[in-house]
């Protein structure tokens, strides 16, 4: 499996927020969100070979409780179903972050989901040559619906333009998701912007019952690799 980085740090987004973590991140992506922020696990994947057995004891030398399987796309990762019966053997608690675009018979006990929105297409990043793709595949309902009724789960989505609540609650009706499991989170990989659309972004959460994630590792640290 290629592995992009492991690091131990505070989860910083959603309902586990703030919990300490080690992050066991895949690199590989099967979208290209215009505004990711770990473009060296798509736009330009970086990483080497790990074993299934060498990811799972390297994540356990940290001695943390919890285990965030990250990316990338961890779904399309040969090894991941292995990977997370080897995390579980070793009693961790396992979240796994997805996009929701394909469904593995991963263990999990947190299913966090973030269907990416139109506000993701690169219709104009090399010569958008990726964005068909990404908007063929960046919506699964069907897969979305199979995870949610399969795991423990939140539903988060990135925020980028006011007109995006309306995407989310199209998806969410169709989906059948609770309200109380959608998060919404402003994108940004500063803190300054975080806090400027984070206060919009608040007020659809209070008009629509949905809740809000801050994405905590970009305020406490910035827009930087292994936190
Ligand atoms: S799904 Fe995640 S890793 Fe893949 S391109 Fe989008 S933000 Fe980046």
């Amino acid at each position: 499996m290629r592995i992009a980085e492991i690091f131990y740090s505070l989860q910083g987004e959603g309902e586990l927020i703030g919990v300490p973590s080690v992050f066991v991140r895949t690199s590989g992506c099967n979208l290209r969100c215009v505004w990711c922020d770990t473009p060296y696990t798509s736009w330009k994947p970086e990483g080497a070979e790990m074993s299934v057995e060498a990811i799972a004891a390297e994540a356990a030398a940290y001695g943390a409780r919890h285990v965030v399987v990250t990316g990338g796309e961890p779904m399309i990762a040969p090894g991941m179903v292995e990977l997370t019966g080897e995390l579980k053997a070793r009693g961790m608690h396992i979240t796994v972050e997805t996009a929701g675009t394909v469904a593995a018979a991963v263990i999990c006990d947190l299913m966090s989901i973030s269907p990416k929105l139109s506000n993701s297409t690169p219709w104009e990043r090399e010569g958008g040559r990726w964005a068909a793709q990404h908007e063929r595949l960046r919506y699964q309902p069907e897969v979305l619906r199979k995870l949610m009724e399969s795991y423990p789960y939140q539903l988060k989505f990135v925020i980028a333009r006011p007109e995006d609540a309306e995407e989310v609650e199209r998806m969410a009706a169709e989906t059948g998701a609770e309200a109380g499991r959608v998060m919404l989170m402003p994108e940004g990989t500063k803190a300054e912007m975080l806090a400027e659309r984070g206060r919009w972004v608040a007020e659809i959460c209070k008009q629509r019952g949905w809740r809000f994630s801050p994405r905590l590792h970009v305020e406490l640290w910035g827009d930087r690799r292994g936190v």
